[in-house]
């Protein structure tokens, strides 16, 4: 049986109803940008992060952006960030005037570490983005210790935990993408930032309004970016279930293991203390790309990412002089995305775990 690489619409299936609802409720009120459901939203997301502030906004780039703004970050300023992401980690820094300065990561977890971060830091380095990459909390309180402000870019990570303390919480703030293929998916682009800090908060709230409070004197320049009332609704009705999925795809990894996948392949590890929320469930291999590519013969999606690490990326070049990132290399060259998803079975991950061993004693 063929085995896809995400699964999105099984798990709506019990919620079809109440979405059908909240979608007719935005219809009925009328009100389609920053109403009721937004705030709604707001409040119950950070309420869901352990955050006291959360704020909505049109996607998770822009959500990195504007809260890069929010921690002060501007022109002549540092933020180190790592290469293997996707590349809007990276990508947000630029509009705020500032320069990326990119970092490697550890070879067994992909996340950056204090040791990564401190390797890359300048004398103008205002902020660390961490990403917690695939979903794998990154250790952002030994990254905070660097005595910096550190913003997680939790967009893979919605419904994982470190220490018991939820993504979104780990950092001085942290932002999430809603795009559909995300653990917490909406039905078209959005994006939130959370933070516990008030001035993070209220500078973010201005700044996707066109750096107006009041929509009559616009203090700075800001941009129009907005969550919008469809999506929040929709948003509202699937927050309750997003811990269960994330121990759905828990447990699918678990399946793996006891499939006998780590006889195969090298598995990301995770980071001491971490409940992962596996967005991405990613093994290594030398051969990565024709093992996906037997797999995918088999019916069984699966798929390499970020092959060329942003730091690699054209629009990058001006700030990658001199940058060596060996794991970050490493890792972008032998990681290979096997299917995840809240409802993975226990004989489908078997499945893929015998094509897996079928597709490697087959090769050359
Ligand atoms: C998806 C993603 C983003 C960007 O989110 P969009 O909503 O697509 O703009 C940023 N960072 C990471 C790590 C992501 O996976």
């Amino acid at each position: 049986m063929a085995v896809p690489l995400f699964d999105t619409a099984t798990p709506l299936e019990p919620i079809r109803g109440q979405i059908r609802e909240a979608i007719e409720r935005v219809v009925d009120g009328g009100r389609f940008i920053l109403g009721p459901e937004v705030s709604a939203f707001e409040e119950e997301f950070a309420s869901a992060c352990g955050a006291e502030h959360a704020v909505g906004v049109a996607n998770g780039t822009d959500a990195l952006e504007i809260a890069l703004r929010g921690l002060g970050v501007g022109p002549g300023d540092d933020v180190v960030v790592p290469s293997f992401t996707f590349f809007a980690s990276a990508e947000a820094i630029p509009p705020t005037g500032a320069r990326p300065v990119f970092c490697d990561v550890d070879p067994d977890t992909g996340c950056v570490t204090a040791e990564t971060v401190r390797a890359a830091l300048t004398p103008k380095t205002k902020a660390v983005i961490a990403v917690d990459l695939f979903g794998n909390p990154a250790p952002i309180p030994m990254i905070a210790e660097l005595g910096l402000p550190v913003l997680e870019d939790a967009a893979q990570a919605a419904g994982a935990t470190l220490d018991g303390r939820p993504a979104g919480s780990l950092g001085s703030a942290a932002t999430f993408s809603f795009f559909p293929s995300k653990n917490l998916g909406a039905f078209g682009d959005g994006g939130a930032i959370v933070s516990d800090d008030q001035a993070v908060a209220e500078r973010a709230r201005t700044l996707r309004f066109h750096g107006s409070r009041d929509k009559r004197s616009f203090e700075e320049i800001g941009r129009n970016s907005r969550l919008d009332e469809l999506q929040a609704a929709i948003l509202r009705v699937e927050l309750p279930l997003v811990g269960s999925w994330a121990e759905g795809r828990r447990a699918a990894a678990d399946y793996y293991l006891e499939a006998g996948l780590a006889d195969l392949v090298k598995p990301i590890e995770t980071v001491t203390g971490a409940q992962p929320a596996w967005h991405l469930f990613v093994v290594c291999h030398e051969r990565a790309d024709e093992i996906a590519a037997g797999l995918v013969d088999l019916g069984i999606e699966a798929r390499g990412y970020y092959r060329t690490p942003v730091h690699r990326q054209p629009a990058m070049s001006e700030w990658t002089q001199g940058v060596d990132l060996p794991a970050t290399d490493e890792l972008a060259r032998t990681n290979l995305a096997l299917p995840i998803s809240p409802v993975l079975t226990q004989s489908q991950a078997g499945e893929v775990v015998a094509a897996l061993r079928a597709v490697i004693d087959g090769l050359a």
